[in-house]
């Protein structure tokens, strides 16, 4: 009776795995960016129902001016909490238009070199306005 593997028998064995790896891999990497990219895109709808909520306990107004959605950014009692994008966990922007009635909410992925993917590729833009609502562009 032999005992142990042959080294053809481990050989084998470490092809198999590597094989395994080669074709599992690619697709954990995917399912990876996936979640964060839903979780990115729930923190933006956060962000926006902080917006509207503000909005509504201010005279009708969105917040005047461009800021970043820090713990020092007039959301900030409506969100309680610190929003970043779980891909480069940098804050989000907020930006109003010059007539103070459209806003958009960007994921700081558009000022990175790091970019959310999916598997229809690279996304460069992520954000949200108040009319269109949320917008992907590849
Ligand atoms: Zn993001």
């Amino acid at each position: 009776m032999k005992k142990g593997f042959t080294l053809v028998e481990l050989m084998i064995v470490i092809a198999i795995i590597s094989i395994l790896a080669l074709v599992l891999l690619p697709n954990f990497v995917i399912a990876r960016h996936q979640a964060r990219l839903s979780a990115c895109q729930s923190n933006i709808k956060n962000i926006s129902t902080a917006v509207e909520t503000y909005c509504s306990s201010n005279n009708d107004q969105y917040p005047q001016n461009d800021f970043i959605v820090d713990n020092n950014s007039p959301l900030y009692n409506y969100i309680q909490k610190d929003i970043k994008c779980p891909l480069i966990k940098e804050y989000y922007e907020y930006k109003i238009n010059t007539t103070g009635n459209k806003y958009w909410i960007y994921c700081p992925t558009i000022s990175n070199t790091k970019k959310h993917k999916t598997n229809k590729g690279i996304i460069t833009k992520i954000y949200l306005d108040n009319v269109e609502g949320l917008k992907i562009e590849y």
